[in-house]
């Protein structure tokens, strides 16, 4: 199996091989399936990863990751296969990995939009938001700029055209900057800026966009909160419309063991969490506390803030984003669900205190500057190019240059690739780890005249309770533990049913702080199923939940 790489970014026949070939060599630990197939035909593989040795990957707790979802976001998928190859590689090396395996399941999925992550990693690339099936029409707009790689260098940069009305003007102070033309300034030499891209139908006079033909939004295709197109560009027609999108729900929602997410995106380095649409005061309390207490986790182990979209993420202060994966996540399957969106320049050009979006809509000329250096002494100028001339085939003599958003700002350039993606490993490892967790306590057998009472005890060792989260247990998404018997033929159940539903067991989530007298630890995480037998043989007990996982024991009467 060729050496997995994390200075660059996988085609996906690449990514696919790479898959295989853990789970060929490592078939104790690796198991891969497709879970469906984009629009072009194209397999999403999802590998699940757990020691088989100590149960299937179904029979125990299980955390999700999956990225790539938007076609440009590629460092996404390098971050899944960072987490899946660590994961492997640190089995029985690293003691909290090989307790992650043993007790827990991780179920990844490297590139959830196979079509539209071709579009962006080909030699000359084309950078749409998600899939590459068209959407709302069929045809192609006959008017306006379509952004592409017009001079086949590889990259989608900026055109400057000079225009007396434009807003923009070259920067007294960084000659290579463009800089916003003062308010009231007039008289000078100006430029409109547009991506790079080539014009069809030009008029001479008027300039718009292209109507984007591939005009899906993957992540507004998931079935909670959905709207209509005419609510939210790209939503699809109806929840799930997208194949991909469908495989994903459909696969999720068929694993009931998965207890937490982490969707990977790009870019603003920060970890984003539910809801999208109202505020946090709105959803339980302990909700927010633990959905905060993983944050802050993820905060020490990532260097990422984590915020909650609706305070902090917005793209305008009176829009909400709906139909997205972490809210569905959070609403309708009850777990604590995450996007975390990776890299952030400015953070690495030393811009430490900035609102994400706020920032892109006003920022000092400073940090513009401080963006420049940055490009230049730690990506060898490759972040942002100086203006050459190019010969339009529409616009006739103009300026390439500027940002090179695809490998500046949408994704860091390769050789920041691996210290930006490996710190997540080790937070949802952590967030695998504090998931429920069903395990026996003890088994008793007492004879009591010529029957066996037989009390077993499970307990959630897990710091979630059962339910996860209070959203999880207040709709009903998962049932309490179920205990069974299994009897051999000479042993007879006197009482107690075969199967018995117990409660959700709690787990140590809301213990608070401080071993003050009044600190009351009851068993509220323990559960005692209890049956009468008479006769004698080995009887088989077992217990599960949909989260927490099964455990069975057999037991001599
Ligand atoms: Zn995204």
């Amino acid at each position: 199996m060729p050496a997995i790489e994390f200075n660059r970014y996988y085609r996906h026949d690449d990514l696919t091989k790479l898959v295989k070939g853990f789970a060929k060599e490592f078939p104790k630990l690796v198991t891969v399936e497709a879970i469906g197939k984009s629009h072009e035909g194209r397999k999403i593989l999802l590998v699940a990863v757990t020691n088989s040795r100590t149960g299937a990957a179904k029979d125990k707790p299980a955390f999700w990751c999956d990225g790539n979802i938007h076609a440009s976001e590629v460092s996404a998928s390098a971050a899944v296969l960072y987490i899946l190859n660590k994961l492997i590689t640190s089995y029985g090396q690293d003691a909290t990995i090989t307790r992650a395996l043993d007790t827990r399941a991780f179920y990844l999925v490297p590139r959830v939009n196979p079509d539209g992550a071709e579009w962006a990693l080909a030699d000359v690339p084309k950078i749409i938001r998600s899939g590459t099936r068209p959407y709302p029409y069929e045809e192609d707009d006959f008017y306006g700029l379509e952004r592409l790689d017009v001079d086949g260098d590889g990259r989608i940069l900026s055109m400057r055209i000079k225009d007396p009305n434009g807003p923009w003007k070259v920067s007294e102070e960084e000659p290579r900057l463009m800089d916003r033309r003062d308010p009231a300034e007039s008289g000078g030499e100006y430029y409109r800026l547009l991506p790079e891209g080539i014009y069809h139908n030009y008029d001479g006079l008027t300039v718009r966009s292209q109507r984007t033909k591939e005009g899906l939004d993957f992540n507004r295709n998931f079935p909670s909160g959905w709207r209509l197109e005419s609510d939210q560009h790209g939503a699809g027609p109806f929840p799930t419309s997208e194949l991909e999108i469908h495989a994903l729900v459909d696969a999720i929602s068929k694993r009931p063991n998965i207890c937490g997410a982490v969707t990977f995106h790009t870019f603003s380095g920060v970890h984003l969490r539910p809801p999208s649409t109202r505020p946090d005061d709105d959803i339980p309390a302990e909700d927010l506390w633990n959905y905060q207490k993983i944050g802050e986790k993820g905060k020490e182990m990532t260097g990422y803030p984590a915020i909650s979209n609706y305070h902090e993420f917005r793209y305008h202060p009176k829009e909400v984003i709906t139909g997205v994966f972490d809210d569905w996540m959070y609403e309708h399957r009850g777990v604590f669900a995450w996007t975390t969106e990776i890299w952030s320049p400015q953070r690495q050009a030393g811009i430490t205190d900035y609102k994400y979006i706020d920032w892109f809509r006003d920022h000092p000329f400073e940090h513009d500057k401080m963006l420049l250096k940055w490009s230049d002494e730690k990506l060898g100028g490759k972040g942002h190019i100086d203006w050459y001339e190019y010969d339009h085939p529409q616009f006739g003599m103009i300026q390439l240059g500027g940002w090179d958003p695809q490998y500046a700002f949408r994704n860091p350039p390769p050789d920041y690739l691996e210290a930006e993606i490996a710190p997540f490993a080790d937070w949802v490892i952590w967030q695998a780890l504090i998931s429920p967790k069903l395990e026996i306590f003890k088994i008793e057998a007492k004879k009591i005249g010529g029957s066996t009472i037989i009390r077993f005890a499970v307990d959630n060792t897990g710091w979630l309770p059962s339910y996860v989260t209070k959203v999880g247990k207040d709709k009903k998404l998962c049932r309490g533990v179920v205990g069974e018997i299994e009897v051999p033929k000479g042993v007879k159940v006197e009482s107690g049913l075969l199967r018995q539903e117990g409660p959700q067991l709690e787990g140590r989530s809301e213990v608070s702080s401080g071993g003050f007298g009044w600190q009351f630890n009851g068993t509220d995480h323990r559960h005692v199923f209890e049956w009468t037998l008479k006769g004698s043989g080995t009887v088989k007990l077992s217990a599960y939940h949909d989260r927490a996982g099964r455990i069975t024991e057999e037991v001599r009467v």
